[in-house]
């Protein structure tokens, strides 16, 4: 193998603390479906998934079809996946095959959904979305009387396992109001069901924000992205859970992810003189420079040029000049004896020094999703203790 330029550390034992903590806000019923779309937020299907599994998980859901065949190539025969949106018709068969589940939001899905099962004799397995108010997918009201109907007449081809919406932005106490409409029209649409004596084996409603904060949204499952990897959904949230737990600081979840790379270059920087590409760093007086082998190509934020700070033998460095495509460079004149291929820390901890990924997203205004989430495919991701 040809070395990659930096790589990604996932704890196991961080995982493991946030699955309890946040077993222990659900209850022991409900079941806890990890969301591993965008490449389990930038951590990896290939190595999160097994980890996830190791930690108790046995329900996976993702964003698109093809992700729920990265997740298949990772997880064991006992888990089950979910597709929460893009499917095409073309994959169902895939999808029905394996015994994939899937949200339906339109009925001409569920009319296909039910032609595709009956040519495979397999049920279709589905979760009918319903729009509360979120406006981006999810069964129109008009249309529901329809689709119950459906579904009670073909049961032979297609399964109800689940009546679910999602919130739209109920990690922000700002939405409160439209969060609690979307919770209130979720139920009136499920009485509606259970009214024509067809019901689904599961109704879920909760995120990461929902699950943590509002005990009332948890219902039979809830879909866990953010706050697995130990990342709070918002500053809100975590000040919903000082507020329970009668604190002024805690800290329940541990960061899964470290990102690592190595010095690359070293070079001694004479007073005025400039620093990479252009005049956005000058040197102040005389100074060591650290180059580093990535940039924003390799998802470093470009945002964080003359702002970001990595550590290296223990010590903050901070970002001087531009993050260029495929390299960046730090400032290192007060650290003693810094040399080509020390270890560098981009997220993560040495001693009493922390880089977090909020850190990051502080100042550069990207939420911690999108940083993870644009981690590309090819840094390696190893599984740690
Ligand atoms: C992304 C997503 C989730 C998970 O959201 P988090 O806030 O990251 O926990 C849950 N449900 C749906 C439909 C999603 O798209």
């Amino acid at each position: 193998m040809v070395r990659h330029s930096s790589k990604i550390e996932l704890s196991q034992s961080a995982l493991k603390q946030n699955i309890n903590f946040i077993r222990k806000k659900i209850g022991d019923d409900a079941i806890l479906s990890s969301v591993v779309k965008a490449n389990a937020f930038g951590h990896g299907i290939e190595t999160f998934v097994p980890m996830a599994e190791k930690a108790g998980v046995k329900h996976f859901s993702v964003a698109s079809s093809y992700e729920a065949w990265e997740v298949r190539e990772a997880c064991t025969k006992e888990s089950t996946i979910m597709i929460m949106g893009i499917l095409y018709d073309e994959d169902l068969e895939w999808v029905i095959e394996h015994e994939v589940e899937f949200f339906v939001f339109d009925l001409p899905r569920l009319e296909k959904a039910k032609e595709v099962a009956e040519k495979l004799g397999k049920k279709a397995i589905i979760h009918l979305e319903v729009e509360t108010g979120g406006n981006r997918t999810g069964l129109d009201e008009s249309e529901l009387d329809e689709a119950i109907r459906f579904l009670k007449e073909n049961r032979e081809s297609i399964r109800f396992e689940g009546f679910c919406t999602h919130f739209a932005g109920i990690e922000n106490l700002s939405n409160r109001f439209r969060t609690k409409n979307q919770l209130e029209k979720f139920e009136e649409l499920y009485r509606q069901v259970e009214a024509n004596e067809i019901t689904p084996k599961l109704r879920h409603t909760a995120c990461s924000a929902a699950a943590l904060a509002y005990p009332e949204t948890v219902m039979d499952m809830v879909r866990i992205g953010t706050a697995q990897f130990g990342m709070w959904p918002s500053p809100d949230i975590y000040n919903m859970h000082l507020q329970q737990v009668g604190k002024t600081s805690d800290s329940p979840m541990k960061r899964v992810l470290s990102w690592k790379t190595n010095v690359m270059h070293i070079k001694a920087l004479k007073k005025d003189e400039y620093v990479g590409y252009g005049t956005s760093f000058q040197a102040p007086r005389d100074m060591t420079i650290a180059v580093l082998p990535l940039g924003y190509s390799n998802g470093y934020p470009r945002t964080l040029s003359n702002r970001g700070e990595v550590i290296i033998r223990g010590k903050k460095a901070p970002v001087v000049g531009l993050i260029n495509m495929n390299v960046f460079m730090v400032d290192v004149s007060r650290i003693n004896n810094v040399e080509v291929d020390d270890e560098v820390i981009l997220i993560g901890r040495k001693n009493s020094h922390v880089i977090n990924i909020s850190s990051f997203s502080e100042v550069t205004r990207a939420i911690n999703n999108e940083l993870v989430s644009r981690l590309p495919d090819a840094i390696p991701r190893f599984a740690v203790k």
